[in-house]
């Protein structure tokens, strides 16, 4: 729009400095013609006074040479005088009285009252005389009358001859329509103050009008317009004088015919301007619409209607560089805690339903200036700025918690959705709108470690433990693919016992890292960070072949039908191609399908995605036996083992730990011990560590067991193979 607005200025500049100078350029021509035209009125007017004095004079002359036989009739028949030359010749002697004329039936008058007359008789030599025009006694007409004085042969006043023209013969033969335009005018002026003739336009030239006097201000100007004295008119005008003739001319060019062209050329461009403004504006008008819906479109989710990423950085960028933002800026994260469980189960029309009721739930949460943004997937943004901005976003981050306690309704069904909340308070301001974004992210992670086992919705503000904590994470992910790389990592064995004779019946798959530096590291060290990068589907097909490459060897050496027990981490089941790994060892190392038994945790086979039960069920129709590991610790539930597909539970450790001192959990571990001798499942008692332990497990009859008890994890070639007692 604003550049719209300059090509407008400049246009308009443009076309009024154009028409400035072309309004200068015809005053300019207007001058010069007019100046032209007053030399060729004055070449004219002088020519038409001789032709009017040669008359004067010849009369003049024939009179004074014969004053006894001079006949103006004569003259007249012989064609000498006519309309032609003059309208009237009169002869006016020395008294006034009219001796002769040439308008016939004159009645008798006395003209000694005449300026003419009085001027010649007091003066010889006042030449030729040009008077005031007047309506002729003799003529009737308004005349202007030529004259000069008459001499007796010694000089005397004899009387005055006067020639009467029509005042238009002054100006009628001049006047030029296409020369001066219809309101050009002429005027002649004479010395002694008349005005003699004038004309514009098509009428007639006239001796009507002010005196001579009221044109004189036109002897002074120059190129200056004036208003015309007679009819108002604005006129650019010229001034001649011709001292000969004792007269002066005007020549006056109507400024309204002058600037006739100019004035259609300046409308032309008003109009053209006018018109190109009119299409800038609708242009960038239009230009300013579409941009306006581009932008909307690149700052707005498409799904929420809310402000996306892109906007909230803008906006966070803007508010941190004002002065004193620090302390008075926190950026809330929020992210919803299992969303892709809901979408992965109901489908992503589903998803997408419960995002947009979730930014509708959000944006109900009360607080002012503050920005609501979604940064994608299942996170928003809330932006407070306030005084006190740790305070305020705490208070916000509770009602935002509260506000998730009403549950969402999603196809007929009613949901629960849990949020894990980080806060992160600009105090730096060295820090930037990522530095933020990332201190907000880093405290949303420990807000969902901290609240996901209890599955409530947790808030937490960063604080530069967690910077550190994620620093120390990410080295540890680093030695991790170290270690992987340089092949660090080794598997150990722990045999599982039969309770009756104490022979190894089977043994477990344990990995261990030999960390070059720090030595043996156990899998509880290393196992959580390398679940959350996926590294553990690497560490996992290791130990896979490991154990099946060990277990080929004993097989070669031992002819007890031992089983080979490896733990599966709900990561590999999820991604990574397990099914593909497993069946590639079995049938590389010759191994009985229903040896290899793969042990699952409940967590994992809880995760009922489509995905996970498939491979399950691959791996159970190619004869891999899947056990439930860790079974009794957390929150499992006896119906499982009805429900999931499996062979056979470990009873976790922990259990083990709590018997026979705990009469419930040795009570329940005994209807354990039942209901899966009931339903078929192989059982193992893991963690068996006393003496007591194994003789209270002993009434069960014989049972698999596994603890330090019998054996602790051994490498591959300490473990009791071939030496069967
Ligand atoms: P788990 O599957 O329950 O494995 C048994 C763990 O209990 C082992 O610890 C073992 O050394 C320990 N243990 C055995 N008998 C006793 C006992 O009498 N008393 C006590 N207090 N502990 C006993 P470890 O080797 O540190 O492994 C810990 C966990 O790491 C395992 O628990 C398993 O969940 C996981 N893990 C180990 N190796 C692998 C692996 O190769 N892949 C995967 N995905 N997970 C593994
Ligand atoms: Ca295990
Ligand atoms: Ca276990």
């Amino acid at each position: 729009m604003a550049v719209a607005i300059i090509i407008i200025v400049v246009i308009w500049s443009a076309v009024i400095l154009r028409i400035q100078a072309e309004r200068q350029e015809t005053r300019d021509a207007a001058v010069a013609a007019s100046a032209q035209l007053a030399s060729a009125f004055a070449q004219h007017i002088s020519k038409t006074v001789h032709d009017a004095d040669a008359v004067v004079s010849w009369v003049k002359y024939e009179y004074e040479r014969s004053p006894s036989t001079f006949d103006l009739g004569k003259y007249q028949r012989q064609g000498l005088i006519s309309a032609d030359t003059a309208l009237q010749v009169t002869l006016i002697g020395a008294y006034g009285e009219v001796m002769q004329t040439t308008t016939s039936n004159a009645k008798p008058v006395n003209l000694s009252d005449r300026p003419h007359f009085l001027i010649h008789q007091a003066n010889a030599d006042a030449g030729l005389y040009i008077s005031q025009p007047v309506v002729g006694r003799v003529s009737k007409q308004s005349t202007l009358q030529f004259t000069r004085r008459l001499n007796h042969p010694d000089g005397s006043f004899a009387g005055v001859v006067v020639v009467s023209e029509d005042p238009a013969y002054l100006t009628d033969g001049f006047y030029n329509r296409d020369a001066l335009g219809g309101n050009g005018m002429i005027a002649v002026l004479s010395d002694n103050g008349y005005l003699l003739s004038r004309r514009v336009g098509d009428e007639s030239g006239s001796p009507e009008g002010p005196p001579a006097s009221a044109y004189s201000k036109f002897a002074r100007i120059q190129r200056e317009t004036l208003a015309d004295p007679v009819d108002n008119v604005h006129r650019i005008v010229t001034y001649r004088h011709l001292a000969q003739e004792h007269v002066a001319v005007v020549v006056g060019l109507s400024e309204r015919d002058v600037f006739a062209a100019y004035r259609h050329a300046k409308a032309l461009y008003f109009l053209m301007a006018g018109l190109i403004s009119a299409m800038l504006l609708v242009a960038a008008g239009a230009v300013a619409v579409v941009i306006r819906k581009l932008r909307y479109v690149a700052e707005t989710d498409s799904l929420t209607g809310l402000p996306n990423r892109h906007l909230l950085t803008i906006a966070l960028r803007r508010r941190m560089s004002a002065i004193g933002a620090t302390g008075r800026l926190a950026m809330i994260y929020i992210d919803l805690d299992n969303f892709k469980k809901i979408n992965d189960s109901l489908g992503h029309k589903a998803g997408d339903d419960l995002l947009k009721k979730v930014a509708s739930r959000l944006a109900e949460v009360p607080g002012k200036n503050r920005l609501l943004a979604r940064m994608g997937g299942d996170e928003f943004v809330i932006l407070v700025e306030h005084v006190d901005a740790a305070a305020t976003a705490r208070d916000v981050a509770e009602a935002t918690i509260r506000t998730f306690d009403r549950v969402f309704g999603i196809h007929g069904n009613s949901y629960l959705i849990r949020v894990s909340i980080g806060i992160a308070v600009y105090t730096d301001h060295k820090s930037t709108e990522f530095d933020l974004l990332t201190e907000a992210d880093l405290a949303m992670y420990s807000a969902k470690a901290e609240g996901k086992p209890a599955n409530v919705s947790r808030c937490c503000f960063y604080t530069p433990v967690l910077a550190e904590r994620a620093r120390r994470e990410a080295e540890r992910l680093q030695e991790l693919q170290y270690a992987i790389i340089n092949r660090e990592f080794f598997v150990e064995y722990q045999p599982v016992v039969s309770l009756d004779t104490g022979d190894m019946i089977g043994v477990e798959a344990l990995v261990r890292w030999h960390h070059p530096e720090k030595g043996v590291i156990l899998p509880g060290e290393f196992l959580p960070v390398a679940e959350a990068s996926g590294l553990i589907v690497q560490i996992g097909e290791f130990v896979l072949e490991q154990a099946c490459q060990d277990f080929r060897a004993w097989q070669e050496e031992d002819p007890r039908p031992l089983t080979l027990s490896v733990n599966v981490s709900a990561v590999q089941l999820a991604t990574g191609d397990l099914v593909h790994a497993v069946k590639r060892c079995l049938n590389d190392y010759m191994i009985e399908p229903d040896r290899l038994q793969l042990e699952v945790t409940e967590t994992a086979i809880l995760d009922r995605s489509a995905i996970v039960s498939t491979r399950l069920n691959e791996l159970r129709d190619a004869g891999v036996k899947i056990v439930l590991d860790d079974f009794g610790r957390g929150y499992s539930s006896l119906s499982h083992l009805l429900d999931l597909a499996i062979d056979g539970v470990k009873i976790d450790r922990e259990f083990t730990r709590r018997v026979p001192d705990d009469r419930s959990a040795a009570a329940m571990l005994a209807s354990l011990i039942g209901l899966t001798r009931e339903l078929g499942l192989s059982l193992v008692v893991e963690g068996v560590e006393l003496h007591r332990q194994v003789d209270w497990l002993r009434q069960f009859g014989n049972l698999a067991v596994q603890g330090f008890y019998f054996y602790e994890s051994l490498p591959a070639a300490d473990l009791p193979i071939g030496k069967v007692a």
